[in-house]
């Protein structure tokens, strides 16, 4: 096991972790030589990254020729690390409506109108990400219970709201963290806290 540098960044990961092949895609597309260390294959490798990380598993864990230590880094984090200057590759466009998605069974191409000239313009995309923004419909709650600047309704760590005995769960609920696994877990929590409250006040 390789637990200090020489002059070669080294990566501790697993096979299975996101985070880690983004890191080690990233450093690859960027041809920077690193080790990889799988710490599920070297106990003493699973070892540092734990005393490293104060007891956790958190990886990647990536030491630099300089000592230098990064977990879990972002591309950004990566690149200033390395000393590159990143770019986005993309043009962006502002004050563009989608008009129109087309294709045959699936997408080709959007059409976009250009909202200052009313230029119709077509791009060939194979996919889109829709993006809806975070207008919470909290109106059932806000005369009752306390909500946030933007209405999202502020709970306990129970997730009651100010209101005793109504509780806010998902998207809708401050400080959520907007992601469906989440949302259904915290249905799950504010159901057994429900059940607590019940059985508090009789
Ligand atoms: C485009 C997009 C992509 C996403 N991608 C991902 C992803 O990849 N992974 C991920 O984890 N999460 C993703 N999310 C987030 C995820 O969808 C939400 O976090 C999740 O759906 C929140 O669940 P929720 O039950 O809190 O709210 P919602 O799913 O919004 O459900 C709330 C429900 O309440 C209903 N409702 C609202 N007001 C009233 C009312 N007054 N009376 C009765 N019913 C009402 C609504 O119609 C709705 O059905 C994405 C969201 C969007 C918009």
């Amino acid at each position: 096991m390789t637990s200090q540098t020489n002059n070669t960044i080294i990566v501790y990961s697993t096979t299975w972790c996101p985070d880690c092949k983004r890191a080690k895609q990233f450093l690859g597309e960027q041809r920077i030589p690193y080790i990889n260390i799988d710490i599920e294959q070297d106990p003493e490798a699973m070892a540092y990254v734990e005393k490293v990380n104060k007891g956790s598993r958190s990886i990647p864990t990536i030491i630099f020729p300089d000592g230098d230590i990064l977990v879990e880094p972002s591309n950004a984090q990566l690149a200033e690390k390395v000393g590159l200057k990143t770019e986005a590759k993309r043009n962006f466009y502002v004050n563009h409506a989608v008009k129109e998605f087309k294709g045959n069974g699936r997408l080709q191409a959007i059409v976009v109108e250009d909202r200052a000239t009313g230029e119709l313009k077509e791009w060939q995309y194979d996919g889109v990400f829709v993006f809806i923004g975070l207008t919470p419909n909290s109106q059932l709650a806000q005369s009752v219970a306390e909500t946030n600047q933007w209405g999202f309704v502020v709970t306990d760590k129970a997730l009651m709201s100010s209101a005793p005995g109504l509780f806010a769960a998902g998207d809708v609920r401050e400080g959520s963290t907007k992601q469906a696994a989440a949302a259904a877990g915290e249905g799950v929590t504010a159901v057994l806290m429900m059940r607590e409250y019940l059985k508090e006040v009789g």
